[in-house]
């Protein structure tokens, strides 16, 4: 992989990455680990560190511009308690689970601890707007289970693997990976609900699960460097501004923030597009919507000149921004709602609001009116209504959403020959006092 001179990234708008919080300091580079004095039967003493040794580097091989390092300091004479009681500040990687800690079913577990110093934010590759809080590493050691056969990668390659023996190198690859700070690309849960959809995340090394008798995956995968790149740079990502909002009625000024890591001294091209045509250059911009939409922002960032040659990241926030309009009818209605006669009292309201922004209409309710009195309220989309009795109503339909609020009503005679539609809508103008008393009434919920 010649990815020293050149990274080309670009982040899923769905699924990507997860990392576990925490991430070693650059300034305690190289992160000191050690062997436990427990060795395997199943190894020659020699092939324990080796593997060891191999699939650290495997990290820093794969993800050179990550710059990892990590220095080997030897067997611990004498100490073999593993797992999370050993997290003695001396990183520890132990074959066959002296204190038996790990669960069954584990292949290997990495027990990390923090120093509970907090270390930086980066936002969420999966959900729009979601930060996530890292903190520093203080200690982590590898735990490889017992009751699991091992099997080296010349053995797996020569066939001499049976059922249900693992290659203790993919394996210990994967725990370092766990060891730096990357999570699983999906967990059994995930497949198992079939939320793990993407084949590059079965490839990627931090997949929950290894595969019997197999050597893969030698090489690390993309999602798996990606994942690397974002704790340890260089990496460039962006979020909303702390004083801005990214919901809101037109117009909407949203300020975003570049954050960048590990791209010191590079020479940095960056484009935004916000999702509308516009686009900006600037470091920190600020870009005001003016058409309701829910809008993907996506930066483009170049760069050149650092230790790590060219780089090009494309990092994108789908569905980040929701710029809403008062609710207002849809394309083909006269009003904000019609109805239709059910049975005796019975009403079907029909609510026509324009829906084609998802998120713009969050609130509703439907206020029934005979003269002053209001005599019912439902919390419902287009509910039915039984109007209990004969006579006059004004029936109300109120709608809220981050782009303010509409009202609109209609008068329903009750009792006559009611099979469609005779009313005519209001004036929203005149029902504008109703409108604005609705986030009061709405909170209470009375039915509905
Ligand atoms: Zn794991």
């Amino acid at each position: 992989m010649s990815a020293a001179l050149f990274i080309a990234l670009v982040s899923a708008p769905s699924l990507a990455w997860n990392h576990m919080g925490l991430v070693w300091k650059r300034d305690d580079f190289p992160v000191p680990w050690y062997m436990s004095d427990y060795l395997s039967p199943d190894f020659e003493d020699e092939y324990q560190v080796e593997v060891l040794d191999r699939s650290m580097n495997a990290w820093n091989r794969d993800a050179p511009c990550a710059e990892l390092e990590a220095e080997y300091l030897g067997v611990r004479e004498g100490h073999w308690i593993s797992g999370a009681s050993a997290s003695d500040g001396m990183n520890t990687v132990y074959y066959d689970d002296p204190a038996e800690q790990n669960g069954d079913g584990a292949l290997g577990v990495t027990y990390s601890r923090s120093t509970g110093e907090f270390a930086f934010t980066l936002p969420d590759p999966d959900e729009a707007g979601v930060i996530n809080y890292y903190f520093y590493t203080a200690d982590s050691d590898v735990v490889f289970s017992q009751n699991v056969s091992w099997y080296t990668a010349d053995q797996i390659e020569a066939g001499d693997c049976v059922e249900n023996g693992y290659g203790i190198e993919a394996v210990a690859t994967h725990e370092f990976g766990h060891y730096w700070g990357i999570d699983h690309t999906c967990e059994e849960i995930d497949v198992n609900n079939n939320e793990c959809t993407d084949p590059a995340f079965y490839s990627a090394t931090m997949f929950w699960s290894g595969t019997p008798c197999s050597n893969a995956p030698n090489d690390l995968d993309t999602q798996d460097v990606e994942a690397i790149l974002a704790l340890y740079g260089p990496y460039a990502s962006f979020v909303v501004a702390g004083d801005s909002d990214r919901f809101g009625g037109v117009p909407l000024e949203v300020c975003f923030e570049l954050q960048t890591k590990g791209t010191e001294g590079a020479e940095l091209e960056i484009l935004w597009s916000f999702g509308d045509g516009n686009t900006s250059t600037e470091t920190n911009p600020c870009h005001t919507y003016t058409t309701k939409g829910q809008y993907t922002v996506s930066l483009d960032v170049d760069g050149s000149g650092n230790e790590c040659g060219e780089f090009t990241y494309t990092y994108r926030e789908a569905a980040l921004v929701l710029a809403c309009e008062a609710p207002q009818p849809s394309a083909d209605s006269a009003g904000l709602f019609t109805y239709e006669w059910v049975e005796d009292n019975t009403y079907q309201m029909v609510n026509e609001a324009d829906l084609s922004v998802y998120g713009c209409i969050d609130r509703v309710q439907w206020d029934v009116f005979k003269g002053d009195e209001l005599v019912q309220s439902v919390a419902a989309w287009s509910p039915k209504i039984d109007f209990g009795e004969p006579g006059e109503y004004e029936v109300v339909l109120n709608l809220g959403g981050p782009g303010g609020i509409a009202a609109e009503g209609l008068t329903i005679t009750v009792g006559e020959e009611s099979k469609g539609c005779s009313a005519i809508p209001a004036s929203a103008a005149g029902l504008l006092g109703l409108g604005m008393a609705f986030g009061a009434a709405i909170r209470r919920r009375r039915r509905g």
